[in-house]
């Protein structure tokens, strides 16, 4: 028998087979709301105005392709810590944070996970439940013992805090908490500031280590009004993680654009942990790529290209909210006779539907209405076009 012969196939992933199945349906209604992408009113991807001109501006001064150092362009990390912690806070200009350049929020979710099983192998890791579907696969891959803390509270469309937070009061000192900084994945559903003064609370009091994963900065409330949870975090004296993306928040999915930062409780300390966040990368895939951190390091960092930034990334914050509203709307107007306004308290891309599995693979194969069977549908895929369609069918499978 060859080493080969014996590999098992493994499960598709759920989320992309899902697309498989998307592009071979023939249904010419079809609608694809089953991928966490943002798309425009015309169901396009966009190319933002601010990369595009980054670009020019890169293309007009072209570079060689050396080499980068293995933790990033120190441009582009300066300009991650200035907008997950604020240019001016005092742990930035002290230097207690160690930030590193990753591929994509993914990538530094991974680094992350790896150095924490090298400081603390005995770590378990509790993430929400639901949860983005690759957490539990990332963390238990670097070799953690994944468990979950309650979340989703189905009978009353929100969240189940009481039991969240039950759960981390009765965590094990060092256990590792994957927090959702905001826009939470898959629900749509984020805790208040008053919430989150209780889960720091918690984390504290027990000893865990916070890991914030910022995935939708700026399509909650704000760029600032996202991040503030930070800013919690940082008052209340905690060391923590965060992982940041840029694949939704600039649309440069393909670009693979992310990082890690961690909070230390000095410049010293921050320096010894940078040194080993860069054994991490320097074992794994030895330095990052250059041309998506360029392109985001040049929009942060010139003035006007960012201020067109905030700008665009606004219009899809707004473009979301106004999709939430009119899938109400529609719905009603199609004859639907439930309490839906729990669409509109969501945030992000993500909207945990309530729809049933039976009733997901009904919009699936009688309508082309393509979502997870979780209930789990893209309001960021919907447009003045197709939300009728989409209202209508879901009305057919109730
Ligand atoms: N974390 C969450 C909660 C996400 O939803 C996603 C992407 O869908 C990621 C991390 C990964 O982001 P990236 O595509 O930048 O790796």
């Amino acid at each position: 028998m060859s080493l080969l012969s014996a590999v098992e196939m493994a499960p598709r992933d759920p989320i992309l087979g899902l697309n498989e199945q998307f592009a071979a349906d023939t249904n010419p209604a079809k609608v694809n709301l089953g991928v966490g992408v943002y798309y425009d009113d015309e169901g396009k991807l966009p190319l933002l105005k601010c990369v595009r001109a980054a670009e020019q501006q890169m293309m007009e001064a072209p570079k060689a392709r050396g080499y980068l150092p293995i933790d990033g362009i120190a441009a582009y990390d300066k300009a991650v810590q200035g907008l997950v912690f604020g240019a001016d806070s005092a742990v930035v200009t002290g230097g207690r944070v160690a930030t590193v350049q990753a591929i994509g929020g993914t990538g530094g979710l991974k680094i992350g996970a790896d150095f924490l099983k090298r400081l603390s192998p005995d770590a378990q890791v509790l993430i929400s439940d639901p949860s983005w579907e690759n957490h539990r696969a990332l963390f238990t891959n670097a070799g953690f013992n994944v468990g979950t803390y309650p979340y989703y509270d189905a009978e009353n469309k929100g969240i189940n805090f009481a039991g969240m937070i039950a759960t981390l009061r009765a965590a094990a000192p060092g256990t590792v908490v994957v927090l959702h900084a905001c826009c939470h994945n898959p629900t749509g559903y984020d805790i208040t500031p008053e919430q989150w003064a209780q889960v720091i609370d918690a984390v504290k009091s027990q000893g865990l280590v916070a890991f914030l994963d910022m995935a939708y900065q700026g399509f909650g409330n704000g760029i600032a009004e996202d991040g503030a949870v930070i800013q919690q975090f940082v008052d209340a004296g905690l060391d923590f993680f965060v992982s940041t993306s840029f694949s939704k928040s600039f649309s440069l999915y393909g670009e693979r654009v992310g990082a890690l930062s961690v909070l230390c409780a000095s410049k010293e300390e921050a320096t010894r942990v940078l040194s080993q966040l860069k054994i991490v990368i320097r074992t794994n895939y030895s330095n990052p790529p250059t041309h998506g951190a360029q392109v985001v390091a040049t929009v942060l960092n010139t003035p006007e290209l960012r201020a067109m930034w905030e700008e665009e990334l606004a219009g899809m914050r707004v473009r979301i909210k106004q999709m939430r509203v009119a899938l109400v709307e529609k719905l009603a107007a199609a004859g639907v006779d439930l309490d839906l306004s729990f669409i509109t308290r969501q945030q992000g891309m993500f909207s945990y539907s309530g729809l049933t599995k039976p009733q997901m693979e009904r919009l699936r194969s009688e309508f082309g209405v393509y979502g997870v069977d979780s209930g789990r549908i893209c309001v960021a895929a919907l447009n003045s076009r197709n939300i009728e369609y989409v209202a209508a069918s879901i009305k057919k499978v109730l």
